[in-house]
């Protein structure tokens, strides 16, 4: 018997849990709200447990035509401009973990998975559906959702499209998700008070000086900024993260947000640091405002997944992207529910049985990454002699202190 998933959300947690869906064995429905499949135009780091799933779903070759594998990631001091500490990437990441360190541009990373769901799946995809309702009961999750027309532009909200029945409903549904909400009910996500300034060009814009083909990460009183390559090495992202609030009026519309705006409030909040960051910063005019949200880690798997519906990546743990995990967790995720859902060849195991496997062997990992993730934002904004401490301690164990073989070494 072939059993359905329905997938609600296609981001790139979505997209993978399709992909593992349906290499377990499962005929897979997605639903995505948006007219069209995009990602927004920003970076991403893959660690090598996440791009280990990745090779063991035969797309090294098609990452390695779209990442950038940086040789080393370094530490300096924001305001000094010093080294404190270098972690090798490279060849050295390969060599412990068996798989690279990559960095990619976000919608390269989102286009493979499509393409791959696409040509090597039987996954229907629906665009324009925003899935609103569900219910389940013993035999069944059904869902619900309005159905936009691409053409229709009506004041009248969009029509309710057909129940949809399903053996399982992931929801992959994003840091706002409604299957989250619907099984957990637990409010809007926080806000963090830190926001993300976030800025993706070509190096041949750049200085012959500003260009880099490293991971840096810059250390500051209450900011960081992170800048690293990609697409082969042909394009640099730029992440300038730093604490403050926006109003709810101005944070209202941030896609509208003028980029000129952001550039002179991000160039104000790195007004003390130094040179070479400062120029960097100066040389780019056009970036994208976040105001980041998280939430506390699930207290348990029995909130990852209930009877026959389950949660993944940002649905389930968004957290802040001081380890760069989010995405990977979402991938982690994807590759466990495909194990678990693989198991559908044994009689004795119905569907709940295999979510709540699935649940169990992801919801500590998510959590540990979520509250690692916080306690390096803390360590990343130092001030004073905690800042003191952290240079002094990554100067005398840099890699030792970098290396990170619980998230590397995968689960
Ligand atoms: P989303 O990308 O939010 O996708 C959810 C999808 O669901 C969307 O397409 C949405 O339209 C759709 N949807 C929502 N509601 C409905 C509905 N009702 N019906 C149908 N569809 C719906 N992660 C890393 O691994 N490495 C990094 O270096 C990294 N850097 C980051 C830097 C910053 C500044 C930020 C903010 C995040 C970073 N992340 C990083 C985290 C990463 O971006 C997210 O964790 C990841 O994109 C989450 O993917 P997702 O598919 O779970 O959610």
């Amino acid at each position: 018997m072939i059993r359905q998933a329905l997938i609600s959300g296609g981001g790139i947690g979505g997209l993978a849990a399709a992909l593992a869906c349906t290499r377990a064995g499962w005929e897979v429905r997605l639903f995505e709200q948006a007219a069209r499949f995009s990602e927004v135009g920003a970076g991403i780091q893959l660690g090598p447990n996440v791009t280990r799933v990745l090779q063991d779903w035969d797309l090294a070759g098609a990452l390695a035509e779209v990442a950038a594998f940086p040789d080393r990631l370094q530490v300096r001091h924001a305001v000094s401009g010093q080294a404190l500490g270098v972690l090798p990437l490279g060849a050295a990441m390969l060599q412990r973990y068996g798989a690279p360190y990559a960095t990619v541009h976000r919608a390269d990373l989102h286009q493979l998975l499509l393409a791959q769901v696409r040509e090597r799946t039987d996954a229907t995809l629906n665009l324009n559906y925003c899935l609103a309702r569900f219910t389940q009961t013993g035999d069944a999750v059904t869902v619900q959702g309005r159905v936009q027309s691409g053409e229709e532009i009506s004041k009248k909200p969009p029509a309710w499209g057909p129940q949809i029945e399903g053996d399982a409903l992931i929801g992959a549904d994003g840091l706002w998700s409604p299957v989250r909400q619907w099984l957990l009910a637990d409010g809007p996500p926080r806000v963090t008070g830190h926001l993300a300034y976030r800025a993706l060009l070509p190096q041949s814009r750049l200085p012959e000086q500003l260009r880099s083909q490293h991971v840096t990460a810059w250390l500051g009183p209450r900011l960081h900024v992170v800048q690293y390559p990609v697409r082969g090495g042909e394009w640099l992202n730029v992440v300038g993260i730093v604490q403050g609030r926006l109003d709810a009026a101005s944070s209202a519309d941030l896609d509208n947000w003028d980029h000129a705006t952001n550039a002179q409030a991000l160039r104000a909040a790195l007004a003390g640091t130094c040179a070479p960051l400062q120029d960097l910063v100066n040389a780019i005019d056009t970036w994208r405002l976040w105001v980041l949200c998280d939430r506390p880690p699930l207290q348990g798997a029995q909130q990852q997944a209930q009877g026959r519906v389950a949660l993944l990546g940002d649905a389930a743990h968004p957290m802040r992207p001081y380890l760069a995990q989010g995405a990977g967790m979402a991938i982690e995720d994807a590759a466990e529910l495909g194990r678990a859902l693989g198991q559908a060849l044994d009689p004795a195991l119905d569907v709940p049985t295999m979510l709540a496997r699935y649940a169990l062997n992801r919801w500590q990992r998510n959590a540990q990454v979520q509250a690692r993730a916080i306690r390096n934002g803390q360590i990343f904004h130092a001030d004073g002699l905690v800042s003191w401490g952290r240079d002094a301690a990554l100067k005398l164990l840099g890699e030792r202190l970098l290396d990170l073989p619980w998230l590397y070494g995968g689960t």
